[in-house]
Formats: structure tokens, C-alpha cells, sequence
């Protein structure tokens, strides 16, 4: 992957998103699957102390791992945590989203317990159905959240989540951002003077495309990573994949590649085997569904099956191809580059699942920018 790339996505929804909001840059699932430790120190890199509220995650066991590489700033996390591990998240002072009262009880138990008081962020639903406390009814909760809280707890955040931000239609992400804004206006104020409970609700898509929606924090997840974020908001490519070729071989028409031999030479052909497969999170839906991969800055054709440890292309028009040449699946060679987005489209999902399933046998190689991508 390409630091220098993910270095200026993250530059680029901070400038979006204006001076006063700070980011929460969403660091789960390994960092969509790029390496959690690397892309924490790009991002401690890239921004200034005031620019990094919090890093995110979805669960405690991701928040205990970033507090072992070392990190002591605020770990937001976002999923609603299981029952029994909201004391894991006390002892590790994380900050979790909660979405209901009973959360809000046993987060201030976690308190009594700790003997200190800890910090939640109430996330509101409003139209993303899967956690949150209901919009519509914010003065009723916001009250027992408040007296459960009492001097046990700091509420210090609250926030929604939008569903379809990356849409070319923005219409229903602006009928959430109302639906959060009238919660906003029904909660009690803060106890006790407290200082005002910061607001967000910007996604990779939201922060980009309704800049006025920053608030104080926005959380950028798959446009650091390379992830298209919906129109106009294109990041640079950050994240190659690339396979050895580990064999080549001429075969005469009417041989047939790979499992049930779906695929049969239609003349003599020359193939490449690759030493990549869908056990290295390759989808198999890629083929026979458009896949490609480049050899010698060459488009060549993914053939037959997408076994688990292998892939086979067609090298006949790249005659020049030899075993240990690399073949990009992901990322550019030369003139010609096979973007994230498009494999996601060819295999029926979406970028953030590509990269996520991006298996632990695939080395993360992390160039500076510097060196030209193909020579990996
Ligand atoms: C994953 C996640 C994000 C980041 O979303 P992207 O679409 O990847 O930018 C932001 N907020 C929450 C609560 C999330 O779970």
C-alpha cells in the first residue's frame, strides 16, 4: 500500500471537512484490512495532535489491541459492545458508543467499579436501524441517560450514523442529518456545566460530499483506504495486490482450467499460473465474471475457476511474460491500472468487503510513495 496516498485521502476529508472538526479516523476490522499498526503511525504522521480526536473501532478487543501498540489516545468504539465486555473496555479505557439504558447502567457499574469516572458517546438512530437510541423521542432518554450517568459518567459525545451518504442521492442523508439535529435540540443540556457534548455524524462519503455536516468530528473509514466514497468523492488509489506468476505453460486447444473445467482453450494457448487465490481473499466471483489481472503493464484474462491458493490468466497475447513476473490483481502497472471499486463491481460486492477479506498469507508491503508501485 501506498503511505504517501493514504496520507493525502486523510488530508483531504480534514480540508473538507474546515477547520473546526477534527477527525476520528475508523481503524477496525485491522484498518479495513491494510495493517492497524502501519496505518496508525500514517495517521499519527500525517495529523497534528488537535486534528486526531480519537481513533475508532467496532469492537473491545480491537481497542485493547491498539492500547498494546502503544497507543494512549482516546479509542472510540462504535459497535454496540456485548454485555460482558464492557468491564474489558473500562480496564482498557476505551470509550464506547452506547445505544441503550440498559448499556448506559452497566457502562456506569463498569464506573463504580473502575472508581473513576469514564467517558460514552450515545450514538442516535435515525434511519440506520442496527444501533442507537431512537431520534424521535431524545428528551425522553436524554433524561435517563442523564440521572443514570450522574457523577459516575461523562457524556461526552453524541452521534448518528448515515446509510446512504455515498448514494448519488443525497436527499435521505439529509433527512437523517434533520432527524439528528431535532434530537440534538430535545436533549437536556450537559449537568453541571459540563463543556458541550461534541457532535458527529459524517462517514468517508458525508465528510466529502456535505461538508457542512463535519460538525466537530468526522470518521473516515474507506476513502483513507482508497475506497471511492460515492460521486466526486474519488480518493487516490492507496492499496496494490499482486501475485507472482508461478508457472507458464502452452497448452493446445481443447485443454480445460480449473475445478468443474469451466474453462475450455479455444485454440493453443499460452497460461500463467498465479500464487494467489480466493484463500488470499481473491473474490472467486471474479471469474468467470470479467476478472482480470495486468502482467507486463497487460490487461490478461482471469480463466476458469479462482482456486483457493491459485489463479490462471491467459498470457497468450503477452508472449513476453515469464514465471516470476508479478501480475497485479488490484493497483497499476505502467499505462494500465485495475481499480478497487471496479474488481468490487466485477466480484457483486464492495470495496470495503475486498479489503477486509484480504487474507493474513499476503504480506502488507508499505511503500512511501517514492518507489513506483509495479517494482514491488
Ligand atoms: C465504519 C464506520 C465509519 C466509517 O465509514 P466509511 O464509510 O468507511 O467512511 C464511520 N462511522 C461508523 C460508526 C462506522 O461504523
Amino acid at each position: 500500500m501506498d503511505e504517501a496516498a493514504l496520507r493525502r485521502n486523510l488530508r483531504r476529508v480534514k480540508d473538507a471537512a474546515g477547520p473546526g472538526a477534527a477527525l476520528v479516523p475508523m481503524l477496525k476490522a485491522n484498518a479495513y484490512g491494510l495493517g492497524v499498526a502501519a496505518v496508525l503511525r500514517m495517521v499519527r504522521a500525517e495529523l497534528a495532535p488537535g486534528e486526531l480526536f480519537a481513533v475508532g473501532v467496532a469492537a473491545v478487543a480491537e481497542g485493547e489491541e491498539l492500547r498494546a501498540l502503544g497507543w494512549t489516545g482516546r479509542v472510540v468504539v462504535f459497535a454496540p459492545a456485548p454485555p460482558g465486555e464492557l468491564a474489558r473496555a473500562a480496564r482498557a479505557g476505551l470509550t464506547p458508543a452506547l445505544s441503550d439504558l440498559d448499556g448506559v447502567r452497566r457502562w456506569a457499574a463498569a464506573a463504580r467499579d473502575q472508581g473513576r469516572r469514564l467517558a460514552f458517546h450515545a450514538e442516535v438512530d435515525t434511519g440506520m436501524g442496527r444501533a442507537g437510541f431512537p431520534y424521535a423521542d431524545a428528551a425522553a432518554w436524554g433524561g435517563a441517560v442523564e440521572a443514570i450517568a450522574a457523577d459516575l459518567l461523562e457524556w461526552e459525545g453524541c452521534f448518528t450514523h448515515f446509510h446512504s451518504a455515498d448514494e448519488p442521492e443525497l436527499a435521505p442523508t439529509d433527512e437523517q442529518q434533520r432527524r439528528f439535529a431535532r434530537a440534538l435540540e430535545a436533549l437536556p443540556p450537559p449537568r453541571g456545566g459540563a463543556v458541550r457534548r461534541v457532535v458527529h455524524s459524517a462517514n468517508s462519503a458525508a465528510s466529502v460530499r456535505r461538508q457542512g455536516y463535519g460538525g466537530d468530528l468526522v470518521r473516515p473509514g474507506i476513502f483513507l483506504y482508497g475506497g471511492s466514497a460515492g460521486p466526486g468523492a474519488v480518493p487516490k488509489p492507496v492499496v496494490a495486490v499482486r501475485a507472482r506468476v508461478a508457472l507458464v505453460k502452452d497448452v493446445p486447444a481443447g485443454w480445460t482450467c480449473g475445478y468443474g473445467a469451466t474453462y475450455t482453450a479455444r485454440r493453443p494457448e499460452r497460461w500463467g499460473t498465479l500464487a494467489i487465490g480466493y484463500g488470499d481473499g481473491i473474490p472467486r466471483a471474479l471469474s468467470p465474471a470479467g476478472g482480470q489481472a495486468l502482467v507486463r503493464g497487460r490487461r490478461v484474462p482471469v480463466i476458469g475457476r479462482i482456486s483457493m491458493d491459485m489463479t490462471v490468466v491467459d498470457l497468450t497475447e503477452v508472449p513476453e511474460a515469464r514465471a516470476g513476473d508479478a501480475a497485479t490483481l488490484i493497483g497499476r502497472d505502467g499505462e494500465e491500472e485495475i481499480g478497487l471499486d471496479e474488481v468490487a463491481a466485477k466480484a457483486g460486492t464492495i470495496s470495503y468487503e475486498i479489503l477486509t477479506g484480504l487474507g493474513a498469507r499476503l504480506p502488507r508491503v508499505y511503500l512511501d510513495g517514492t518507489r513506483t508501485p509495479g517494482a514491488a
